[in-house]
């Protein structure tokens, strides 16, 4: 090794769902959103004037930051706006997860946790879920240097109910505690109510699943202001500029069309509580998901092979191989009603 090699900051990345290039495809691999985004996105695209791009950005993303501040009645220093929620729970991990004790968080959950706290040289210890994937309050009750977990977890797709938030919090109220609601919106409760009466917590959402906009990267935190204050000043010793021109007008478009926002969340849900029992009847097990996608199981196909057959079909789901608790689980995004019903249509085929 030359020596220069030595200094190289060494990781194992996060690695993302397929992007295939095939067109046609069925793909329940991403929990992308099957529906367009709201109509006004479309408008703002249309008007946008390109001239305005040799300018730099708003760095303070001041218009989607008070957009954002109004849809959940907080002020505008509770918020702060990212490239997407991978880059605010970046700036989250680097900003407040700074102790020599170890942060928790679960040992089946985002993948991508391990992997900031091992770029960042953040010590952790993950807490295992129980037989029954849930996470036990009693794991965050140790020493540590913060907590974070998602609310649904991901890939189990199990909400916790707001009496549980409101324990770990107790429990912790010495560090930061991050809840990652990628998707609260398809039927969990958020933690929201719960930051008048906690300085600590920090929430974080996301456009990329609920508003239909994984493609323009917008996520935010939302927590008290010595929070945001503080993640705002990691962020300029960064990069001031990390929302471009388009993304901050199409955030806002998105966020103003409610009803458009409230029609696709319970399509959805209803595509989704419509598929249980589908799967059932095939023989799958499965936890009872408050997200857009289904974690499931079959009693007697392994999962790698299903997962096979289905691509072979042109239909994408997830596959985890790398831990062995959930190595017979595929995590199923829920498409739109005619996507669902050729992905059951295929799996009768395979499984008959
Ligand atoms: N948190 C969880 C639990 C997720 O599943 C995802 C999606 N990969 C994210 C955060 C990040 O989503 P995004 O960066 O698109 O906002």
């Amino acid at each position: 090794m030359k020596a220069w090699e030595e200094n190289i900051r060494r990781v194992v990345p996060y690695v993302p769902g397929e992007q295939p290039k095939k067109e046609k495809i069925i793909k329940l691999n991403t929990n992308e959103n099957p529906y367009p985004p709201a109509p006004g996105v479309e408008e703002v695209i249309k008007q946008m004037d390109y001239a305005k791009f040799r300018l730099y950005p708003d760095p303070t993303v001041g218009d989607l930051v008070k957009a954002i501040a109004d849809r959940y009645q907080l002020e505008e220093d509770q918020v702060f706006v990212g490239v997407g929620s991978d880059d605010v729970l970046a700036m989250a991990f680097l900003t407040f997860f700074n102790s020599k004790k170890p942060i928790l968080f679960p040992d089946i959950t985002y993948s991508f946790y391990d992997v900031w706290a091992q770029v960042f040289r953040i010590p952790y210890q993950v807490q295992p879920l129980d037989q029954k994937f849930q996470i036990q309050a009693e794991d965050y009750k140790k020493e540590n240097g913060g907590v974070i977990f998602p609310n649904p977890n991901a890939p189990t797709g199990i909400a916790m109910d707001l009496d549980f938030i409101e324990k770990i919090l107790e429990q912790n109220q010495d560090v930061v505690v991050i809840v990652d609601e990628a998707y609260i919106d398809f039927g969990g409760i958020s933690a929201l109510p719960l930051l008048k009466k906690y300085e600590n917590l920090l929430v974080v959402q996301t456009f990329s699943k609920s508003r239909s906009l994984a493609g323009i990267r917008i996520g935010y935190a939302m927590g008290n202001r010595t929070l945001i204050q503080a993640m705002q000043d990691v962020k300029y010793s960064f990069n001031s500029y990390t929302m471009n021109q388009p993304s901050i007008q199409i955030g806002v478009a998105a966020l103003e069309d409610v009803s458009y926002f409230d029609r696709t969340k319970e399509k959805i849900i209803a595509t989704r509580e419509r598929i249980k029992p589908a799967l059932k009847e095939l023989g799958f097990s499965f936890l009872d998901s408050k997200t857009n996608f289904i974690f499931a199981s079959h009693n007697s196909y392994a999962a790698s092979d299903i997962f096979e057959y289905l691509k072979a079909n042109d239909i994408y789901v997830r596959y985890f191989s790398g831990n062995p608790r959930i190595q017979n689980y595929l995590r199923i995004s829920i498409g739109t009603d005619l996507e669902m019903d050729r992905f059951i249509a295929v799996l009768k085929e395979y499984l008959k």
